[in-house]
């Protein structure tokens, strides 16, 4: 029936590690400056996928670390190595609940597909393509494909 491949990733140390187990929803960059605050580089990159579709194994601790909208998310990563595997922001709770893999993290990295906050970008950093950045956040429903946007309505009125 589904024939996709489980992705596959860990954090530093290998201690942790997870799995997706459906096609993510998008990949995207934000180069805000939390986003750089929490990874000490220039952006994230993260493929949200549905909570129902990831599974960790390995010891992790989370906290709560702010965002540009005020809403603030969860970030979580291992006790060992420190690395942060991934985040739900609160907004992304509920029916139809999203993760946000940090996408460096997968041991086939996916290309962005997006970048946001690209008012705070780090001006030595050229992105080829202008079509998929965005100043701020973008509108879902334009920049989703029609798959994701399907699956998330399925997901959040079933
Ligand atoms: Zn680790
Ligand atoms: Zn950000």
């Amino acid at each position: 029936m589904k024939n996709f491949v489980n992705l596959k990733g860990s954090c530093g140390c290998k201690k942790v590690n997870y799995e997706i187990k459906d096609k993510p929803l998008i990949t995207q960059a934000c180069h805000c400056k939390d986003c750089k605050k929490s990874t000490g580089s220039s952006f994230v990159i993260h493929t949200m996928v549905f909570e129902d579709d990831f599974s960790i194994i390995g010891d992790i601790s989370s906290t709560e670390l702010p965002t540009g909208s005020g809403k603030g998310y969860r970030a979580y990563f291992c006790v060992n190595c420190g690395v942060y595997i991934y985040c739900q922001y609160n907004i992304s709770k509920g029916k139809g609940g999203r993760v946000a893999v940090r996408t460096a993290t997968l041991d086939n990295p996916i290309t962005p597909e997006a970048h946001i906050f690209v008012k705070d970008k780090d001006p030595w950093i050229d992105i080829v393509n202008k079509e998929i950045c965005f100043e701020k956040m973008y509108d879902r429903e334009n920049t989703w494909s029609e798959e994701s946007l399907i699956r998330l309505e399925n997901k959040t009125h079933s």
